[in-house]
């Protein structure tokens, strides 16, 4: 098929952008983050899946820029808590992206609970003009840990202890976790799918 002209990633996040384009970047002339495309858009991230929330914001940046669109959708499911905080995982303490807080509450909760057993879902979808999609999920477990360990990545992973490698996922650097991570495997899961489908 021929290679379409440009793909807009609905996210402004500088990290998801290079990964995106070290992966996707040989099958479009060219990926772009929303604020590159001159799009302000926020899409209200009310599905109750990170499916649904991760096609919500692909069909919205393909209808408003007639453009292929990749979005992707993620967060953190702990077993005891009947998968608890999901899609709430940004906001589990109230206000959007406080990480402190949510990683306090999240020890909260579990306090005296043996079960630690978690782990990061990410959803993507990519769209096409003619509203052809493409998705994929990937997971990466562990197990919440007690108390915060590392510096690196975002969210709650000083608190996400991985047996394998015997350190939290903010001990390791970008590209070990970029490796082993739910977001680079549902990428490669797309790849794969938009391989099969020689798209
Ligand atoms: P988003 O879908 O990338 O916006 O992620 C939603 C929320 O899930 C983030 O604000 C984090 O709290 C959590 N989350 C998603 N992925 C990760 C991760 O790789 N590490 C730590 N927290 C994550």
């Amino acid at each position: 098929m021929e290679k379409p002209a440009r793909l807009i990633l609905a996210s402004n996040n500088a990290n998801k952008l290079r990964e995106i384009r070290e992966i996707l970047g040989g099958r479009f002339e060219e990926i772009v983050s929303l604020r590159e495309a001159g799009i302000e858009h926020e899409t209200v991230e009310d599905g109750e899946t990170f499916l649904d929330n991760a096609r919500k914001k692909a069909r919205e940046i393909a209808a408003l820029s007639g453009c292929c669109a990749l979005a992707d959708d993620s967060g953190l499911c702990v077993d005891a808590l009947g998968g608890a905080p999901g899609v709430y995982s940004a906001r589990f303490a109230g206000v959007h992206g406080d990480d402190q807080a949510n990683m306090r509450l999240l020890l909260e909760k579990l306090q005296g609970v043996e079960n630690r057993a978690a782990h990061f879902t990410c959803a993507m979808v990519l769209v096409y003009p003619d509203g052809r999609e493409i998705s994929a999920e990937g997971y990466f477990y562990g197990q919440i840990g007690y108390e915060q360990k590392g510096s690196n990545g975002f969210g709650y992973d000083p608190l996400f202890y991985i047996p394998e490698f015997g350190c939290t996922s903010a001990e390791l650097s970008p590209e070990q976790k970029n490796a082993v991570s739910h977001r680079g495997s549902a990428l490669r899961t797309l790849v794969a799918r938009l391989e099969a489908a020689d798209a």
